[in-house]
This record gives structure tokens, C-alpha cells and sequence, in this order.
């Protein structure tokens, strides 16, 4: 840990013990076990690794949920949401950050770019808003998860707002003079725009929707041209 976060995680332990001293908020022990192991922890737990930090085998992960939770509704804490997974950071008041988040492994890497914040308040200067927080999340794909993923592989395994290029189609005549009459032809490049249940493509603009099974008989590969990879605007994944 580097001298500035030591220094940050000091400041922000006398400001907990403030707060509670303010509170007069009665502390348990398994509450005190939990509080220490969070702020001496990197960023970023789950409730999982912060049990495991604690390393007693007599505080399970309810109590570090409740302990988390008290954290939270006391500032000291936030937690970061990606689909079932949470994770919690400390919350330094003079410390702000945005978050780049892996969806296929969960890491979670911090950036500070002043350009975008000034952006940001100018457009809410030019809408005559007043912002109160912000957080800025762009879901993606680490570089070692990229770099993991094979050549190929079926159009069902894809992530929402990913693009594919059409490969091989594995099976019968009838699903690929399907396909064909759809317009999904080897080499077209497709976005996925849902792949909760059906298999719902963007292809040139209209929407296209495959049962599983059909997809995972699709085989897909990168696009060619890195045009094609440029990331769309996506929703919140659900
Ligand atoms: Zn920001
Ligand atoms: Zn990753
Ligand atoms: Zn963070």
C-alpha cells in the first residue's frame, strides 16, 4: 500500500471514530473485527474477501453485510454494484474516482480523468442543474480476460453490447437458408442487444432474435476491422 493510502485510510479511521463517538453508536466486537479489516483493505472487497480478511471463523458474512451496511449509511463505506455482485470501497471525501469494470471477471480499475469532470459540470451548467454525485461506470473486458477469450466460439456464450463477426453455422440445411433469409450471412457483423433468454442481435440496424439453441450453433469470431469493435452506447446491463 503506498504512504498516500496509508495516509487516507488513517484519516478516514479517525473520521469513523468521530463519527460514532458523535453518534454515541454502541459497537460490537464482531463490529470493531470488521470495521478494522475493511479499512485496512486495498478497495474493493466483496463481503466474501472481507470475511476472509477477518479471519474469524465466528463472523459470517451476515454480520460483515450488517457491519458493510453501517459503513455505508455512515459515509466510511460504498458500495460499487455489478449485476449479483457487490463490492465495497472506502469513501474518501477528497478522493473522487470513476470505475472501469470488467463484467467478465469483476475487476475493477479506478480513473481520474479531469477533462471528463469538467465536461460533466459543464453540461449541468448549461442545463441550469445543480449536481449533487456522480459516478461514472463503463462496463467492459480487461485486457487479460480479452486476451483469454478463444478465436472462435458459439454467438450464444457473447456478452450484451458485444460485436461479433458470423462464422460457421454448425448443423442442417434449414437453419442456415433461416439464417441466410434473415440476412445473417458469414462475415456480417452483428451487436448483441439481449442475451437474457432469446439471443436478440442488431443486424444493420433491425432487430433479429434467435432461440439458444439456434445461437450456440452460430460460431463467431472478432471483427476484422477494429471499426467495427468500437464500443456502443449500451443500457445498464440488467
Ligand atoms: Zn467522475
Ligand atoms: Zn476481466
Ligand atoms: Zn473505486
Amino acid at each position: 500500500m503506498s504512504a498516500a493510502s496509508q495516509q487516507h485510510n488513517r484519516s478516514l479511521r479517525e473520521q469513523f471514530a468521530r463519527v460514532v463517538r458523535d453518534l454515541k453508536q454502541e459497537l460490537l466486537p464482531e463490529d470493531e473485527a470488521v470495521i478494522a479489516a475493511f479499512l485496512s483493505a486495498e478497495r474493493h472487497v466483496t463481503e466474501t474477501e472481507l470475511q476472509a480478511l477477518v479471519g474469524d471463523a465466528a463472523i459470517d458474512t451476515s454480520q460483515v453485510r450488517r457491519t458493510l451496511r453501517m459503513l455505508c449509511d455512515l459515509g466510511i463505506a460504498q458500495a460499487v454494484r455489478l449485476d449479483g455482485q457487490t463490492t465495497y470501497e472506502h469513501l474518501h471525501l477528497d478522493h473522487h474516482h470513476d470505475h472501469l469494470i470488467c463484467v467478465r471477471c469483476g475487476r475493477i480499475v479506478e480513473f481520474l480523468d479531469e477533462d471528463i469532470e469538467t465536461r460533466q459540470r459543464d453540461t449541468c451548467l448549461a442545463h441550469g442543474f445543480t449536481p449533487l454525485m456522480h459516478r461514472l461506470e463503463i462496463r467492459g473486458v480487461c485486457q487479460d480476460c480479452a486476451r483469454a477469450l478463444p478465436v472462435t466460439r458459439a454467438l450464444s456464450s457473447c456478452l450484451r453490447g458485444e460485436v461479433v463477426e458470423i462464422g460457421d453455422v454448425v448443423g442442417g440445411h434449414g437453419l442456415r437458408q433461416r439464417l441466410l433469409a434473415l440476412g445473417l450471412t458469414r462475415g456480417a457483423t452483428v451487436t448483441l442487444i439481449g442475451n437474457d433468454g432469446p439471443v436478440v442481435l442488431d443486424v444493420r440496424g433491425s432487430r433479429l432474435a434467435l432461440g439458444r439453441g439456434e445461437a450456440a450453433r452460430i460460431i463467431v469470431r472478432q471483427p476484422q476491422s477494429s471499426e467495427h469493435g468500437k464500443a456502443k452506447h449500451g443500457q445498464e446491463p440488467g
